[in-house]
């Protein structure tokens, strides 16, 4: 499981990541089914070669470059993006139930712009 993608992407969902990244393991992309009802997008853990060119591409600090690495308030969202499969609609709504839930358990994050919210991680 390397790198994860967090909650300032809930709210900013603008693929740069996914223009970066040269093995396509950043899901839904823009022309995909279920982008526009996405809460956030999801990086397939056994795709991803760590290459770290998604992180310097996100505007707003959502990616984290491992599981130690991501905040106690984010590791609902390591398992969202472990379980994330684009072609598998029930692996879909299991980790965009675990998105959903995160935004209503976290009202106060959601409260911060996603641009400020990477620093207010605990
Ligand atoms: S670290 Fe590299 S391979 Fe992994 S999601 Fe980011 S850009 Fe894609
Ligand atoms: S660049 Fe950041 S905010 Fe944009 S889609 Fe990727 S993870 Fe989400």
């Amino acid at each position: 499981m390397p790198f994860v993608i967090t909650d300032p992407c809930i709210g900013t969902k603008d693929t740069s990541c996914v223009d970066v990244c040269p093995v396509d393991c950043i899901h839904p992309r823009k022309d995909e089914p279920g982008f526009d009802a996405a809460t956030m997008l999801y990086i397939h853990p056994e795709e991803c070669i760590d290459c770290g060119a998604c992180v310097p591409a996100c505007p707003v600090a959502a990616i984290y470059d491992s599981v130690d690495a991501t905040p106690r308030s984010q590791k609902d969202l390591v398992d969202a993006n472990s379980i994330y499969r684009q072609d598998d609609s029930g692996a879909v709504q299991a980790a965009e139930a675990l998105a959903t839930k995160h935004v209503q358990e976290h009202p106060d994050l959601m409260a911060i712009d996603p641009k400020e919210r990477q620093a207010a991680h605990t």
